[in-house]
């Protein structure tokens, strides 16, 4: 079966020029002109992979690129028309997998397309290696954890969250480190916003192994991860 690919782009001829090329590809391409319309569609029936514009009639692209990460790992590669935009793709943690800047030729989008979506299955081929001693894997290219054999599927907070403790094994980080270290803008949440997400985290992790429970509280000072070894894949 094709892999769909979503673009979402305003400018109809550069849309058109994608499309086009992406279709003689082999792929199965679908094309949005708004910011909403692509959310939902990502909502309703993921695709392979999606192209992002940046400067979007009613909201911009970084925007919906968090909220996609929210719920989503789908492959995103940016369309940008200015070096401002490239100078926050790269320098933010907005979750972006690679991006292109306009002009652009439509031959070489598909060969980046295809360079991100090998690189998507490969991921996807670890899971099926047998579990190794420590049950958590980090991808960070990816962006998700593996515990016990599957892929954990946490929201971007969570994990954030998850992967903050796991690159520090036995060391209680206290609230605010958690909140520095994953918040856009740690000003704005709370503690208790740290505590939810950790519900939730554990919640997940109950499931896949019941009482095994590695996030220990601190009371008074924070949480740590408990395990021998967290296995950490770059
Ligand atoms: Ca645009």
């Amino acid at each position: 079966m094709a892999e769909r690919i979503l673009i979402i782009e305003d400018e109809s001829a550069i849309a058109d020029a994608l499309v086009y090329v992406l279709g003689t590809e082999g792929f199965e391409v679908q094309w949005c002109g708004l910011a909403g319309d692509g959310l939902k569609a990502v909502q309703e029936h993921p695709p392979a992979l999606v192209i992002l514009d940046v400067g979007l009639p009613d909201q911009s692209g970084f925007e919906l690129c968090r909220q996609l990460r929210t719920f989503s790992d789908v492959p995103v590669i940016f369309l940008t028309a200015r070096k401002e935009e490239i100078d926050r793709i790269v320098g933010l943690e907005i979750g972006a997998d690679d991006y292109v800047v306009k002009p652009f030729s439509p031959r070489e989008m598909a060969a980046r397309v295809k360079a991100i979506l090998r690189r998507s299955r490969a991921t996807v081929l670890l899971t099926t290696e047998p579990a190794t001693a420590t049950p958590f894997q980090l991808d960070e290219q990816r962006k998700r954890i593996c515990y016990h054999g599957v892929w954990l599927d946490l929201t971007r907070y969570e994990y954030l969250i998850l992967s903050t403790l796991l690159r520090r094994p036995q060391h209680v980080l206290s609230r605010a480190q958690l909140m520095d270290a994953v918040w856009d803008d740690p000003g704005a949440s709370f503690d208790r916003a740290v505590d939810t997400h950790i519900k939730g985290i554990r919640a997940k992790l109950n499931r896949i192994a019941p009482g095994e429970d590695p996030i220990r509280t601190h009371r008074g000072l924070g949480y740590s991860l408990e395990m021998q070894a967290a296995g950490v894949r770059r």
